[in-house]
């Protein structure tokens, strides 16, 4: 049983001055950092990487490029068939930020790639 009245571990890595500067503050002034911190954090998903690559849905592969991220991804069935999977398919995910600031995944696909040919690219 944890006891809540006990003040909580900063977790490692963080700095000090943060863990100072979070603990004097009041409840909502903690709230206001939590809604900042994720701002930050969507701010820097967007433009490191742009896309989920959602490993072990069928995604083999994913290669950042300028302008575009390619995904190998396979493809399986919904109830499966003697050819599963199919693929593997290379596509090409470019990501849009529309003016209310949600971001759109665009996936364009390529072709059939080949996955005894390794690194082609
Ligand atoms: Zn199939």
């Amino acid at each position: 049983m944890t006891d809540s009245s006990r003040t909580p571990e900063p977790p490692e890595g963080l700095s000090d001055q943060i863990v100072a500067d979070l603990e004097g503050l009041s409840p909502k002034g903690l709230r206001k950092s939590i809604v900042f911190a994720r701002e930050l954090l969507q701010s820097h998903e967007a433009t490191e990487f742009p896309i989920d690559p959602e490993l072990g849905d069928g995604v083999l592969r994913v290669t950042e490029h300028e302008g575009y991220t390619a995904v190998v991804k396979q493809h399986f069935c919904e109830d499966g068939c003697d050819d599963c999977p199919h693929g593997p398919y290379l596509y090409h995910v470019t990501e849009e930020t529309l003016p209310d600031g949600t971001r759109e995944t665009h996936w364009s696909f390529i072709g059939r790639v080949n996955t005894d040919a390794e690194d082609d690219d």
